[in-house]
């Protein structure tokens, strides 16, 4: 994995999007990756600040409760289209 995946997969762990898989795969990158590790140090110590702060309003988990407004008009996104050719 690329310290770039691992990032954007601490990010997603701190949502608590990623599945058991993803977390080991990320483990597995920061123990061999000081960079990453210290990120992650720095991303927790982050997210606690921003979940002690009042004025933050928390994203739902994931975003995908079907309130997304692609598919306000009943209109598929993307990739139905795609396989439509
Ligand atoms: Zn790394």
């Amino acid at each position: 994995m690329r310290c770039e995946q691992a990032s954007e997969m601490m990010s997603a762990r701190l949502d608590g999007c990623i599945d058991r898989a993803e977390i080991a795969l990320l483990e597995e990158h920061m123990a061999g990756c000081v960079a990453c590790r210290d990120e992650w140090l720095r991303l927790q110590m982050l997210d606690s600040l921003l979940a002690s702060a009042p004025m933050v309003e928390a994203p739902g988990p994931c975003g995908s409760d079907g309130s997304s407004p692609a598919h306000a008009d009943g209109r598929a996104p993307g990739p139905s289209s795609a396989v439509r050719r």
